[in-house]
């Protein structure tokens, strides 16, 4: 599943393949994928016309801004773009395409069907989910230590399940929640609210950092993942506990171990997250 860093690179690819086309039609082959509007004609009709001024992003959520719309949309597990030519042949599983004036078309593909899209008059998003409910990114303003260390406070809830609440801290995903906790060394079933004020702040700082050092190497490429271009980032090379169960700690060396946390794999040191 793509996570935020990987969201990020997605959104760069399309800015450079989009950002100043207007759409002509829209082919809708799923109409599960839109949530919004609900009537398929409609979402059709709105979009005819528009051109897409900019690509902004959310947590894991694209905001296509358009002339009087904004379209948001979520990859879920699989969703991915691409822009061809209307000539070029469909791929199995695309299930919507817009097609553009200039005659190329964007094109949404996924195996599995769970990604969606909500279309907002603009100005709206914001204020319905999905995005309503989101809670500050990693490195947004309001993510202070005053801030991360009320909601830990309150919930009794262990740490991993807490920054995987998107309601909380938004962009964090399974495998950068596991990646914070071990450069934080914070065992990911430490209760939220037993954690030291240096604790929250060793998170806070953590969190935002392996973000910024994944989008700066595109994101990492685990479960195939691909930007719009098809091209794949590097941050897997630098990941130091997910995916590697039994090899051995960057820290201590001892063989790292996989549990189940809040439902999710969780890779972690026994020596360095206590
Ligand atoms: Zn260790």
């Amino acid at each position: 599943m793509p996570e935020l860093p990987e969201v990020e690179a997605v959104r760069k690819s399309l800015v450079e393949l989009v950002v100043g086309k207007t759409i002509k039609d829209v082919f809708v082959g799923w109409p599960k994928i839109i949530k919004k509007p609900l009537e398929i004609e409609q979402f059709q009709d709105a979009l005819q016309g528009q051109t897409i001024l900019d690509i902004n992003r959310r947590g894991k959520f694209l905001i296509f801004v358009l002339d009087d719309y904004a379209l948001v949309s979520h990859l879920r597990m699989e969703g991915n773009y691409s822009v061809r030519s209307h000539d070029d042949p469909e791929e199995k599983h695309t299930h919507i395409v817009f097609k553009f004036v200039d005659g190329t078309e964007l094109r949404y593909r996924d195996v599995r069907k769970f990604g969606t899209m909500h279309l907002f008059t603009k100005g709206m998003e914001h204020t319905e989910l999905p995005l309503a409910k989101l809670g500050p990114e990693p490195f947004a303003a309001e993510f202070t230590q005053n801030y991360l260390k009320e909601k830990l406070m309150k919930t009794e809830r262990m740490i991993k399940a807490v920054l995987l609440d998107q309601t909380i801290v938004t962009g964090l995903g399974n495998i950068y929640v596991d990646e914070v906790l071990f450069r934080s060394s914070i065992h990911p079933e430490r209760i939220a609210k037993t954690l030291s004020d240096e604790e929250v702040a060793l998170l806070r700082e953590q969190a935002a950092a392996t973000l910024e050092e994944s989008i700066q190497a595109g994101g990492s490429s685990v479960n195939t993942y691909m930007n719009s271009r098809g091209e794949s980032g590097t941050y897997q090379e630098r990941l130091l506990v997910y995916g590697k169960k039994g090899e051995g700690c960057k820290k201590c060396g001892i063989p790292l171990q996989k549990i189940k946390v809040a439902g999710r794999g969780t890779h972690f040191c026994p020596e360095c997250q206590k």
